[in-house]
């Protein structure tokens, strides 16, 4: 076989070239191509390597499988970008690097929930304006901390919380009691339930026809414990902004916490509004943006397609083997 051809579209560590590159891959890069240039590169690549920004829908797929395409690598954790079932259709495996991330994503939950505590964010800049005024936080220490997905980045955030003391809920589809029961958490069956008593909630599912509007108006409204702390690191789309900026505005939600949003960078009204509104602190999706996490998506993706076209070499097995030993310290497979 004619060595593969990788395209890359979204941005990802150096490690990605250099390691494929030795190992006799050719890979080449278009950074967020337009819709158009995508569709006349895809066919002549074996492989596109993705982060969340390039859009792989049905069309874009059945154009890259007519030619040479057979392999999507999206280096990190959600697949919402990509048509998974015309994927299927098309005969082009879908790999994703959903450990990469993990503790950098639960890293920054557990900042952006003591970020709210103590009013970080207003204390600094008032600081930085010639303020120097107190406003009186909370601990963490004995307070219910709801985790809702108890997958991979949930336990860890879970794990980090029962360390400060939080006492720890973990509300899941699957059955999550033995390793709840191993963290001393405790699993809560019903999600109206879990929130009553939650006074932090923190989000870990993954976006699909589920758990699109999870967190809605009755959630809030009929559910939510008064003047409870919403923190959403997952998917945007998970909770009805629409009703969460009711929610705040009527002091039924203390405060959240948004790393996502429904339209990112915030394009609807609505997602502009709850960025500006005083009780909200919003990042710019920079969950899995740390040197660490876009090391090891990076060494994963490559793994991944030097095994696919049978160009794996020492180089490449030597870095996955560190990744690997890296993420079994933390409780996860490589
Ligand atoms: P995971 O698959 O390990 O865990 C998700 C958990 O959610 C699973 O235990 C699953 O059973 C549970 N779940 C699924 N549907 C559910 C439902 N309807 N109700 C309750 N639980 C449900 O995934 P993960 O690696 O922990 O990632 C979680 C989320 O974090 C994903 O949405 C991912 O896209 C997001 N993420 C965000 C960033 C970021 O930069 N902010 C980075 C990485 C991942």
């Amino acid at each position: 076989m004619k060595n593969p051809r990788v395209l890359v579209t979204d941005h990802l560590h150096e490690n990605f070239s250099k390691l494929l590159e030795s190992c006799g891959v050719e890979v080449h890069t278009a950074l967020r191509p337009s819709r158009e240039e995508l569709a006349r590169l895809l066919p002549g690549y074996d492989a596109v390597v993705v982060r969340g920004r390039t859009i792989l829908d049905r069309d874009l797929l059945g154009i890259g499988a007519r030619g040479r395409l057979r392999l999507v690598v999206r280096a990190g954790v959600g697949l919402d970008n990509i048509d998974l079932e015309a994927a299927q259709e098309f005969g082009v495996k879908v790999y994703n690097t959903p450990t990469a991330s993990t503790q950098s994503v639960a890293e920054l939950t557990i900042a952006l929930i003591l970020a709210i505590a103590r009013s970080l964010v207003d204390h600094v800049n008032n600081v930085k304006n010639g303020l120097w005024g107190k406003s009186m936080g909370f601990e963490l220490y004995g307070k219910n901390l709801l985790v809702v997905g108890f997958g991979r980045i949930g336990r860890r955030v879970a794990e980090i919380a029962r360390a400060i003391g939080m006492r720890v809920y973990a509300y899941d589809i699957a059955d999550v009691e033995s390793y709840a029961t191993r963290i001393g958490a405790q699993v809560v069956d019903d999600l109206c339930r879990g929130l009553s008593i939650a006074d932090i909630v923190t989000l870990h599912v993954p976006l699909n026809n589920e758990t699109y509007h999870m967190i809605g108006r009755r959630e809030l409204f009929e559910c939510l414990k008064h003047r409870a702390i919403i923190v959403n690191t997952s998917r945007g789309a998970v909770i009805d902004s629409e009703a969460l900026l009711e929610a705040l505005e009527q002091g039924i939600v203390a405060a959240a916490a948004l790393d996502v949003l429904e339209t990112e960078p915030p394009k609807r009204d609505i997602d502009k509004r709850l960025a500006r509104h005083p009780r909200v602190i919003v990042t710019p999706h920079i969950g899995a943006s740390t040197v660490e996490a876009q090391y090891r998506a990076a060494v994963q993706a490559a793994y991944i397609v030097a095994r696919e076209f049978n160009k794996y070499c020492e180089v490449i097995e030597r870095e996955y083997a560190r990744v690997c030993l890296h993420l079994k310290e933390i409780g996860l497979e490589c």
